[in-house]
């Protein structure tokens, strides 16, 4: 890409943030990047992904080199943070679990300036929590959210037992229970099928957002869930 190319389009991310502007600029600035020599649907090894698809597939492909024992850790350098100092534009944004087992920067071996990253326990989602969701599509166009669920999930086993139990937990953990409470009823008890059911529970969530739902019926967005195996390190996609 020219480097004129690419202040411009530096330039327009920054009047988005700066300005606060939504869809016409970022449309403006999709058209500046669609008008380089790259073809939509083929990027080069290192352009950042710009539909749903080219995102979710350069994600598989990361998961594919940590399932394999072949990670290339990119973006992890003194010349990366150089790069992403002033402006930032992640291709996806990652809501998962807080599990110390599963960090997505990892698991899809991206490194820094590649993921919005929002975590809290069993993804369990609130409108504080949809708002730093929201945030990387609505203002800067990251074309992908993956909700991402995981095997032997500590907050929802917990949240299983508290309800079975009915014995509620310390704290605000109760809310954490109380979030996850329709996907217990409808698991039979079964924690890993009520990890799986919670994770698609907050996929149709998310769909249905005031600025997320625009942006899908345009074919700008896709919104995704997906289950990952502590033990093979491997994301399947659920819905
Ligand atoms: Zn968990």
């Amino acid at each position: 890409m020219p480097n004129h190319m690419i202040n411009r389009r530096a330039l327009l991310r920054t009047g988005i943030v700066a300005g606060g502007l939504l869809a016409g600029v970022t449309s403006l600035g999709t058209a500046v990047f669609a008008g380089t020599a790259q073809q939509a649907d083929d990027p080069a090894p290192d352009q950042r992904p710009s539909t749903p698809d080219q995102a979710w597939a350069a994600l598989r492909e990361g998961n594919r080199r940590w399932v394999d024992g072949t990670t290339t850790h990119p973006h992890q350098d003194a010349a990366r943070r150089k790069e992403v100092a002033q402006k930032q534009d992640p291709f996806a944004v990652v809501f998962s679990c807080i599990d110390s087992r599963v960090a997505p920067e990892l698991v899809f071996d991206t490194g820094l300036g590649d993921l919005f990253v929002v975590r809290t326990a069993g993804q369990t989602i609130d409108p504080l929590v949809t708002g730093a969701a929201e945030y990387g599509p609505a203002e800067l166009g990251t074309p992908l959210v993956v909700v991402l669920g995981h095997q032997r999930c500590g907050a929802v086993t917990a949240a299983a037992e508290s309800l079975h139990e009915h014995k509620r937990l310390p704290g605000e953990l109760s809310q954490i229970a109380s979030s996850l409470r329709s996907a217990y009823k409808r698991s039979g008890g079964d924690v890993d099928k009520m990890i799986r059911i919670n994770t698609v529970d907050v996929v149709n969530q998310l769909k249905k957002d005031k600025l997320f739902a625009p942006r899908i019926a345009k074919g700008k967005l896709k919104v995704i869930g997906a289950y990952y195996s502590i033990d093979t390190g491997e994301v399947t996609r659920l819905v």
